[in-house]
């Protein structure tokens, strides 16, 4: 079972913000959000020559650090991946995601990532349907994509919140 996800964002996110993304969340995925903390993004991933942070760094530092289990992270400054020139979020499935708000300037379009990433923390892959999970190449495309979920990746969710069970060691 899935019961709760986790928020923790950068100082510089307006709490605002981090407050209509969990309404909307537990909305989506009838899910309880967890009161959100503050955690600040980390130098050390930082790449100089980029001017950009690392995203997968970011995200397996909190995975160790934390050892937190569904946990969702939102932070302002501008991350990539070594393949990407950026990425919006990135997610480990059943685990954890970031999102960077650093390109995304309306407070829909912030929601529709974290949606997105949400999804991918609850198990989701990439869906071709019309559906919040579709994946976006670019910002057009992300401006483009609905911003709910379709029947197939709802019934999934259902799912995966009932049949998850964590590791036993
Ligand atoms: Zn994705
Ligand atoms: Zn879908």
């Amino acid at each position: 079972m899935i019961n709760s996800i986790k928020i923790l964002y950068d100082p510089k996110v307006d709490e605002k913000e981090v407050q209509a993304i969990s309404t909307v969340i537990e909305e989506i995925y009838q899910i309880e959000v967890a009161s959100s903390t503050i955690f600040k993004i980390k130098k050390a991933a930082y790449n100089k020559k980029r001017k950009q942070y690392n995203g997968q760094k970011l995200l397996n530092e909190l995975i160790d650090e934390e050892n937190l289990e569904f946990f969702f992270w939102i932070i302002k400054d501008d991350i990539y991946v070594p393949v990407m020139n950026f990425v919006f979020g990135l997610a480990t499935q059943f685990c954890g995601a970031i999102v960077s708000f650093y390109r995304l300037e309306s407070l829909e379009m912030k929601i529709k990532e974290s949606v997105h990433e949400c999804g991918h923390i609850l198990g989701l892959g990439h869906c071709t349907n019309l559906c919040v999970m579709q994946y976006s190449h670019n910002l057009q495309e992300a401006i483009e994509k609905p911003s709910s979920l379709c029947s197939e990746c709802e019934n999934k969710i259902k799912e995966n919140k009932r049949n998850f069970e964590p590791n036993k060691d």
